[in-house]
């Protein structure tokens, strides 16, 4: 499978934020978020080099991190991701997959990260091939609904503007029972200032709904740059 980027560093958003952790970036996605912060891991594989099953486990072996995650780009494209998180499991690994949850696959995980894809997403004023292949591709709440009842899950959304909340709960309201301490609302921006721009109305929201407020920690810890 195409690895983009395998690096430690800590994990910079959700439920387990500042576990460190050994990522590994897949290349390759069939959507194109007009707000993609891994544009570099989301085009048609232009980049990374394709490492067997045992080269990858081998190299996150050698990290000595015990939480790995699984990211992307899209790593439900490739089905060797169903040997290497059995590999890694039986190793003692704790697996995340971060997904936006538009293809499934039987893996082994032990925190599904969904990043449903709101209207927000399209690429606007990208080629309209791209734009069509967006959206025909990101909303697939059977699959939502699927992985949520296999495993241990969160649910992080990308809130730009406070019509971003409206659809959110427009979308959450097709599925029963969630919980919501699982649903996590990130502001949009790839630098402190533009989240900070949004934390105050998110935040509050969050407090009146029992949501999780989101920052990308990474970008406040590091800057928006590769290999964190
Ligand atoms: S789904 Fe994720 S990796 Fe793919 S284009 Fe959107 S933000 Fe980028």
């Amino acid at each position: 499978m195409r690895i983009v980027e395998l690096f430690s560093s800590k994990q910079g958003e959700g439920l387990w934020t500042g576990t460190e952790s050994v990522f590994v970036r897949v290349g390759g996605c069939p959507l194109r978020c007009r707000f993609c912060d891994t544009p570099y891991a989301s085009r048609d594989l232009v980049e990374g080099e394709d490492l067997a099953v045992e080269e990858i486990v081998g190299r996150v072996l050698l990290s000595s991190r015990r939480h790995v995650v699984i990211t992307g780009g899209e790593p439900m494209i490739y089905a060797e991701i169903i040997p290497l998180t059995e590999q890694l499991e039986t190793l003692g690994h704790v697996i995340t997959v971060e997904t936006a949850g538009i293809l499934e696959l039987p893996v082994r995980c032990h925190l599904m990260s969904i990043s449903p894809k709101l209207s927000n997403s399209t690429p606007v004023g990208k080629p309209e091939v791209l734009v069509r292949r967006h959206e025909l591709n990101r909303n697939r709440p059977e699959i939502v609904q699927k992985l949520i009842k296999t495993y241990p899950y969160q649910l992080k959304f990308v809130i730009d503007t406070p019509h971003d909340i409206e659809e959110m709960e427009a979308y959450l309201s097709q599925f029963a029972g969630i919980l919501p301490e699982r649903v996590l609302l990130m502001p949009q921006g790839v630098t402190p200032q533009e989240m900070l721009d949004r934390e105050a109305w998110i935040t509050s929201y969050c407090l009146q709904k029992g949501y999780v407020y989101c920052p990308r920690m990474q970008i406040i810890w590091y800057g928006n740059q590769r290999g964190t």
